[in-house]
């Protein structure tokens, strides 16, 4: 089994890293209005989903 000859150093593990939490997980801007809401979810300020309303509770 291959084994990694030198240990990653913590510089390259941060440098690597610097993309992922650039956004909170699992969170995406509304189509309709732009707002940050929750993926797969309706949009809370205006009940959007995939390009349609579906709010009314
Ligand atoms: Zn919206």
């Amino acid at each position: 089994m291959a084994v990694p000859k030198r240990r990653t150093s913590k510089t390259v593990t941060k440098q690597r890293r610097t993309h992922k939490k650039l956004q909170v997980p699992g969170m995406t801007s509304c189509d309709n209005c732009g707002e940050l809401k929750l993926a797969h979810r309706i949009c809370k300020s205006c009940g959007h989903y995939k390009g349609k309303e579906v709010a009314g509770e």
